[in-house]
């Protein structure tokens, strides 16, 4: 009997017991028919839950449940416009998979329907006894940018304060932990200084390793609409749809760019191109990052890159101070063995340009998931909450006086990182491990490796919102979660921007909100004061604004969820007025306007208010190509319609309409023709971890000796090389060495 009929089954029997809350309260816990806060039939906006832009969409509800949608003209993000997956973002909460009853694995070693209570019981026993037998360190969760910031912060309370978990990370590792770190060394803290209006205010556009045309469509709108005819860049080893479209592109060498970044640094210096005044007033490291940059010859660096030395001017002398300059990057840098030391490189150029503070400048990292930036702040993994550092105890007992717990249980450093935290569970260290909201079956970069560890694991527990992701498949218990517009919450944009998620709809069976799994295992667990104060998102969202207070991404003017909404989203810092008791208390200390860009006053957030010089000497290409292995592969999107391992997209028949059916490998036509392919062949590419079968298409986008496959295809994380940037351990998903074949059955 398959899945589908158990569950059947189990719904013909009704014998699936909720817990005593859910019989209580079954509409706060999402099993009601109608949605809480709205009227039955009404139109609201929220925010869109795939990509870090934030797209305002307006949801259209019948009989109390969303039936379609329509971008939001109002929403200062999108104004109106939306991509492909924001169109069909209600598609894939009717899919048939989606799960719907707590599963457990049973002695035949099928997962069989159980009711809330038991596998709460089943979720506590486990995880006590694993910490019991094998210590504190033998349990650990992997977190997501997917859910709302509450849930993050309601996930990082219950695992480490109260289930007493050491390690816990999140997939915005895979994505965004460079760009964290990086801007944390530099700046003195997390904070992408920009505001999407800088697309439309820059003289000169540079794109390192990004390709908004696909995977931000609605960011490249916002460039269509500079009216200043704007010098577009893009520095990318592929000819992307976003080169295609630019006015220059720069064809690097496969992760050449920190070799790139300096010496474009040297030219500046020598050039006379920075400017003196920002140096001097706002940054500290100039003068080791200039003794630095010396040794980076232009001649040298144009032959390394590909790009030659008079490229290299042509490139320089875009950036040299008098235009408006702004520099973006995104998982081409991030997603690098020195992604770090690259981001830094380009934060450097944007500081000796005085390009920091002013309309249409800024060194901008742009996120990757709806609530990455939630995470970097809230989830309680790499920081405490708010952006406080573990080892500072000063910060540990601002944490635990708000949060009314002793400071005594907050470790005085974070947990593993998430390939340490894989490598803990191949090695036997871990035992148990709770996955939320993310697909690392698929998604890790060295997937085999995480299959290996997985089938390591006494318990893995997967909290998602369908039973049957590549994870959820391998999982002895599945949590039903509700999906993006089946609960409310707060996520933060690329630009700092907190938008809202609305509950429009119900899920589907018993499902429930992460917030309420949190908070019901906190139950059993026996920690629930932990929450005694956050009984709803929106009282876990004041919460998190307290712990906010006096901190860079202070958000105490916000008073509630009605305030984010008739405001269209709102950037943070938003301090609340400093008078506690004056006749501006509860109120914003400052107007808020649409869109605000960081570091005007040239203060930055270290101790001394100035920027700081970060760099370091390139690194080898981990994996370089051999003659066994002769090609570099490149990955990336494919498509605006596809997001991640396609668990969403992938259910909707519009969106597999925009993207090929079949996995695909991009291979230069010089490549083909000696190998004999052609377009629509069937080719195995192989490297040392595993192989993949894919249709080829013959193109001049990648250079000779290099191949370019989507990420959203199964079987491309078997072949990406785990290697890791030093500082930020995030994995370097873009550049492995492969050979391609064609597939001779
Ligand atoms: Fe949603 Fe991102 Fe598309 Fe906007 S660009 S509609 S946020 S997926």
């Amino acid at each position: 009997m398959d899945l589908k009929d158990r569950f059947a089954g189990f719904m013909r029997q009704r014998t699936g017991k909720l817990t005593h809350e859910m019989v209580l309260s079954p509409g706060r816990f999402g099993l009601g028919k109608t949605p809480e806060r709205l009227q039955p039939d009404s139109t609201t906006s929220m925010v869109c839950g795939f990509c870090s832009t934030g797209c305002g969409l307006k949801i259209h509800l019948k009989d109390g449940k969303a039936v379609n949608l329509t971008p939001d003209p109002e929403y200062p993000v999108n104004l109106g416009m939306a991509c492909p997956k924001g169109w069909e973002a209600l598609t894939p909460l009717k899919a048939d998979d989606r799960a719907a009853l707590p599963l457990l694995r049973g002695p035949d070693g099928a997962l069989a329907p159980v009711d809330w209570d038991q596998a709460l019981r089943v979720f506590t026993d486990k995880f006590k006894s694993v910490l019991a037998f094998h210590g504190k360190e033998a349990a650990a969760f992997l977190s997501t940018g997917q859910i709302p910031t509450e849930e993050m912060f309601a996930l990082g309370l219950l695992a480490k304060f109260g289930m007493g978990l050491v390690h816990g990370d999140a997939n915005t590792r895979q994505c965004m932990a460079t760009s964290h770190v990086a801007y944390k060394q530099s700046f003195g803290f997390d904070a992408p200084p920009f505001s999407y209006k800088d697309f439309e205010e820059s003289d000169v556009i540079v794109f390192f390793g990004a390709n908004p045309c696909i995977a931000h469509p609605i960011m490249w709108e916002r460039v269509m609409m500079n009216k200043r005819n704007p010098e577009i860049i893009v520095v990318d080893p592929r000819q992307t749809e976003t080169a295609l479209a630019a006015t220059r592109h720069y064809p690097l060498q496969p992760k050449s760019d920190l070799t790139l970044l300096y010496g474009l640094a040297h030219i500046l210096i020598r050039e006379g191109w920075i400017d003196r005044d920002y140096l001097e007033a706002h940054t500290t490291g100039f003068e080791e990052f200039r003794e630095h940059v010396k040794t980076f010859d232009p001649a040298a660096v144009g032959r390394i890159t590909g790009l030659g030395e008079a490229r290299m001017m042509e490139f320089a002398e875009s950036l040299r101070p008098g235009k408006r300059v702004s520099l973006w990057w995104t998982m081409g840098v991030n997603q690098s063995h020195e992604g770090v030391r690259t981001a830094q490189a380009i934060i450097n150029l944007a500081l000796m340009t005085g390009n920091m503070g002013k309309p249409g400048t800024g060194a901008n990292s742009i996120t990757g998931q709806v609530n990455a930036m939630g995470s970097r702040l809230f989830s309680n993994t790499t920081g405490l909450p708010g952006g406080r550092e573990f080892k500072d105890p000063k910060h540990r007992e601002e944490v635990a006086g708000i949060l009314g717990i002793d400071a005594g249980i907050i470790q005085d450093k974070p947990g593993l990182a998430y390939d340490q935290i894989i490598e803990g569970v191949n090695a036997g260290r871990i035992k148990a491990l709770w996955v939320i909201a993310t697909n690392p079956a698929h998604s890790w970069v060295d997937q085999e490796d995480f299959r290996r560890a997985a089938a390591k694991l006494e318990f893995l527990v997967v909290q998602d919102m369908y039973h049957d992701t590549d994870t959820a498949k391998l999982a002895h218990l599945v949590l039903p979660s509700a999906a993006w517009g089946e609960k409310e919450g707060v996520v933060i944009n690329s630009e700092r921007r907190m938008g809202l998620f609305k509950k429009v709809h119900p899920a589907p069976g018993q499902a429930l909100a992460d917030f309420y799994i949190f908070k019901l295992i906190a139950k059993y667990w026996g920690c629930e004061s932990l929450f005694k104060d956050m009984d709803t998102p929106e009282q876990a969202f004041r919460m998190m604004a307290r712990l906010s207070a006096g901190r860079p991404c202070d958000f105490t003017g916000i008073t509630d969820y009605r305030m984010i909404d008739r405001e269209g989203g709102i950037q943070w810092p938003l301090p609340a007025s400093p008078d506690p008791e004056g006749p501006g208390a509860g109120t914003p200390a400052r107007p808020i306007v649409r869109e605000r860009r960081l570091f005007e006053d040239g203060r930055y957030y270290h101790p001394d208010g100035k920027a700081k010089f970060k760099f370091s000497p390139p690194q080898p290409i981990p994996e370089p190509v051999t003659s066994e292995f002769p090609f570099a592969l490149l990955t990336g999107r494919g498509s605006s319609a596809q997001w991640h391992t396609n668990t969403r997209t992938g259910k909707s028949a519009v969106l597999r309409k925009l993207y090929p059916a079949d996995s695909l490998v991009e291979i230069h036509p010089e490549d083909a023709s000696r190998l004999k392919i052609a377009s629509g062949d069937w080719v195995l590419v192989r490297s040392r971890r595993g192989q993949a079968r894919a249709r080829a298409s013959v193109a001049s986008t990648v250079q000779p000796g290099q191949l370019f496959m989507p990420m959203h295809d199964v079987e491309v994380n078997r072949l990406t090389f785990p290697s890791f940037d030093p500082h930020s351990r995030q994995p370097s998903y873009k550049h492995c060495a492969v050979r391609v074949e064609k597939d001779p059955s």
